[in-house]
């Protein structure tokens, strides 16, 4: 039975990220990458837009409107809302791929923040098959992350990852197909924008929105001195009341976010201590494999090395890195039953 499944229907990966989500069909590749946001009525909690849509309005919304990251912290924050975005965005395969007659229904192996609980699991599993999965697989997104990178998390050879994302850190040291130490750290490349809105505001009392500050990232920011970049921080003068544009450098970037890093840095040297040595030995030699989208701030390898003394290899492509680790786990039987979460379900 299970073989003729195969040939009618396509499985699917999916990263529900903090920032941004990605859908993968095996056999296809990545067919959605949008924003994990969803735009609502305040009142009504009408859903207005999702994904890319929704964050194409965000910090430009008339008063009726704001918008949730639902999961931007890590957890399900608003339950409800998680599930439109999640089926919204399974339905937006069906349709775009045209892959579901319906009698193909998907195995679905979604990554997830290692901080949701059990219930919430639980009911992101109950979500994906009322949107017509056939069996749904919850794995940690650490572990998705590790396989997509081409870490040998099989082997009984000790790996070390630390995925950055917009809302978690999720560090974990990896053997023979099961974590050994982990942590999920609630800070990452939202806590450096915000860092840039606090030394906007405290340096030239500046008043600048959330996208202004992440733009100002990706143009300037770095994590280690390297080619000198330039960028305005736009906003309102908390004097005046007044627009104001002020240049600022990599040098100020740095300097903003340079707290956010060290303590992302210390999250990685406690998981290191708690990680038998015969394990930590391992990854002292083959190095530690930074990914997620705070990986691509420039410099960050290197300042992560310099402080660990270890060699530190971004992966490839960190977008997508959890995305493709769910697709190589979907073709891979062995691999699914080592990696799948256990927290609270059974399918
Ligand atoms: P998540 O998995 O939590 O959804 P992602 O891995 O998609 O997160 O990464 C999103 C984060 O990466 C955002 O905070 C974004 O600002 C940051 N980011 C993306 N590109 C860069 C870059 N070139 N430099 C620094 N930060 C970046
Ligand atoms: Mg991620």
């Amino acid at each position: 039975m299970d073989r003729l499944w195969g040939m009618v229907t396509h499985d699917i990966g999916i990263d529900l990220g903090t920032a941004n989500t990605l859908v993968l069909v095996v056999g296809k590749g990545i067919v959605i990458r949008e924003p994990s946001v969803v735009a609502l009525h305040k009142k009504s909690k009408q859903i207005i837009a999702i994904g890319t849509e929704a964050k194409k309005m965000v910090g430009k919304m008339p008063a009726n409107l704001t918008y949730v990251r639902p999961l931007r912290d890590g957890v399900i924050s608003d339950f409800d809302i998680t599930m439109a975005m999640l089926k919204f965005f399974i339905k937006k395969v069906h349709v775009r791929e045209g892959l579901l007659p319906k009698l193909a229904r998907p195995r679905v192996v979604i990554g997830i923040p290692s901080g949701v609980t059990p219930v919430e699991k639980r009911a992101v599993q109950d979500a994906t098959l009322e949107a017509g999965a056939r069996e749904v697989y919850l794995v940690e997104e650490a572990m998705a992350a590790a396989v997509g990178a081409g870490l040998p998390i099989n082997e009984a050879t000790g790996s070390m990852i630390v995925d950055i994302g917009g809302g978690t850190t999720e560090i974990a040291t990896i053997s023979l197909g099961g974590m050994v130490a982990n942590k999920s750290l609630r800070i990452a490349g939202d806590e450096m924008d915000q860092d840039i809105i606090n030394y906007a505001r405290s340096r030239y009392n500046l008043l600048i929105g959330e996208r202004t500050a992440e733009e100002v990232k990706l143009a300037a920011g770095w994590a280690f001195p390297g080619t000198v970049r330039q960028s305005k921080l736009r906003g309102r003068d908390l004097a005046t009341g007044l627009p104001r544009e002020i240049s600022v450098s990599s040098d100020e970037i740095g300097e903003a976010i340079s707290t956010t890093l060290n303590q992302i840095i210390d999250a990685i040297k406690d998981t290191i201590e708690e990680t038998p040595p015969e394990i930590v030995a391992d990854f002292i030699q083959s190095g530690i494999v930074i990914t997620g989208g705070g990986s691509l701030l420039p410099g960050l390898s290197e300042r992560i090395a310099s402080e660990l003394k270890m060699p530190v290899i971004t992966a490839k492509d960190p977008l997508t890195t959890v995305v493709r680790g769910t697709g190589l786990i979907l073709e891979d039987r062995e691999l699914l039953k080592k990696v799948k979460s256990r927290g609270g379900l059974s399918v």
